[in-house]
C-alpha cells in the first residue's frame, strides 16, 4: 500500500462518515432490499427512486411474494420507473431464489452474479454490503472517479477493474468503501467535478484540471423516431391494448398497437417521449374498424402497465383523467 493510496482511502472513508446522504437502503444489510434499491438505482435517479423503493415493499414484502406475483403486477408497479427489463428479470431472479436457493438470498459472489439481472458491479455491491465481501463496485460512477484519480480517460474496462480492487483491498471496510466511492461519484466528481469540495483532491491526478480531462462521459446520439399509436376506442369495452413484444422498447408493458412510420409526417407529434437514446414522436390515430389480433379490450387501465410515453399522450388526448381512468369516450 502506498502512502497516497493510504492517505486518500483513509480521507474518503472520513469524508463520507461525517457526509454520506441518508438513504434508507443504507441502513439495511438484508439482501433483499439491497437488491431491489441496486437495480432501482441502476438507470434511476434517487429522488425518484426514494419513494418507489419504499411502496415496493408494500406490495412485495419478501422474495417470495415477489416470485408468486404476476409478472404482470411487476411490471405495474415498477411503472414510471423505465427500463422494464430490469423489472422482468427481479421477477425471474426472486423465482431463481425460491427454487434454487429456497428462498434464501445467495452469499456467494458467484451465485448472486449467476442470477438474471445481476452483473459483476451490482453482485459486488450485494456481496460487500450483505456479506463483507471484498468485491468492488464499478459502475459510472466509480469509473469515472478512478479514470479521474489515475489521470486515464480511457482507461480500459479491465484497466479500471484492476484499479478498483486494488482500492477496496487496501480498505478496512469493504461495505462502506463501496459507498464511499458512489458517493463521491454522485455529490463530488460527477460531470462537472467539484474538486474544491472533495476530500481527496490532495490525492487525485485531476484535481483542478480542465477538459479534456475531465470529459469521460461520451456523447450521445439521439435517433429519432415516428410512431403512429392507433387508437381503437369503444365506449363499452373501452380500449386496445396488445402486449408489445419483451424485446424491444417497453418490453412487456401493455399498449395500443404502434406501427414504426418511416419518416416524420407533415403533422406535429401529440407526444414527445424521450429515452436515454431516442427521442419517440408519438401520433395518435383513431381507428374505427374492429381491432383484430392478440390483444385485450381495457376499461380500467389500472390493471394494466402502460408505458408513461403512452399514458402522456391519452391524457393530452384527454382519454384518461389524473388517475389514469378512461373518460371521453363517448366524443370518439
Ligand atoms: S479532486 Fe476533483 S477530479 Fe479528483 S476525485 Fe475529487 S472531484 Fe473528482
Amino acid at each position: 500500500m502506498t502512502n497516497s493510496s493510504s492517505a486518500r482511502c483513509k480521507s474518503l472513508l472520513g469524508w463520507y462518515r461525517r457526509h454520506a446522504r441518508i438513504l434508507p437502503w443504507r441502513e439495511t444489510c438484508e439482501p433483499y432490499p439491497i437488491w431491489i434499491s441496486e437495480i432501482m438505482l441502476q438507470q434511476t435517479q434517487v429522488q425518484t427512486v426514494l419513494p418507489r423503493y419504499r411502496q415496493w415493499f408494500d406490495i412485495f414484502p419478501d422474495i417470495a411474494s415477489l416470485a408468486n406475483a404476476s409478472v404482470d403486477t411487476v411490471l405495474k408497479c415498477w411503472q414510471g420507473l423505465g427500463y422494464y427489463r430490469r423489472a422482468r428479470l427481479l421477477h425471474q431472479a426472486a423465482r431463481h431464489i425460491m427454487q434454487q436457493h429456497q428462498g434464501h438470498f445467495p452469499q456467494q459472489f458467484d451465485q448472486i452474479l449467476a442470477l438474471p439481472g445481476i452483473g459483476k458491479s451490482t453482485a459486488g455491491a450485494i456481496a460487500s454490503f450483505c456479506f463483507a465481501a471484498r468485491t468492488p463496485v464499478l459502475d459510472g460512477n466509480v469509473k469515472r472517479v478512478l479514470r479521474r484519480w489515475h489521470a486515464l480517460p480511457d482507461a480500459s474496462e479491465r484497466m479500471l477493474w484492476q484499479q478498483a480492487q486494488a482500492a477496496i483491498d487496501i480498505s478496512p471496510d469493504p461495505a462502506i468503501w463501496n459507498q464511499a466511492m458512489m458517493e463521491l461519484g454522485a455529490t463530488r466528481c460527477g460531470r462537472t467535478p467539484d474538486c474544491a469540495a472533495c476530500p481527496v483532491r490532495r490525492h487525485c491526478a485531476s484535481a483542478f484540471q480542465q477538459a479534456p480531462a475531465w470529459n469521460t462521459s461520451r456523447k450521445t446520439t439521439i435517433q429519432h423516431v415516428h410512431w403512429q399509436v392507433h387508437l381503437h376506442l369503444h365506449p363499452e369495452r373501452g380500449i386496445w391494448l396488445v402486449r408489445r413484444e419483451e424485446n424491444g422498447i417497453w418490453g412487456g408493458l401493455w399498449a395500443p398497437p404502434i406501427t414504426e412510420l418511416p419518416r416524420a409526417p407533415a403533422q406535429s407529434p401529440c407526444h414527445i417521449h424521450p429515452l436515454t437514446h431516442r427521442r419517440l414522436h408519438l401520433y395518435a390515430l383513431h381507428r374505427h374498424e374492429t381491432p383484430s389480433g392478440n390483444g385485450q379490450w381495457c376499461r380500467h387501465l389500472t390493471t394494466h402497465a402502460l408505458p408513461t410515453g403512452i399514458l402522456r399522450l391519452l391524457r393530452k388526448h384527454r382519454l384518461i383523467d389524473a388517475e389514469h381512468r378512461l373518460c371521453g369516450l363517448d366524443e370518439q
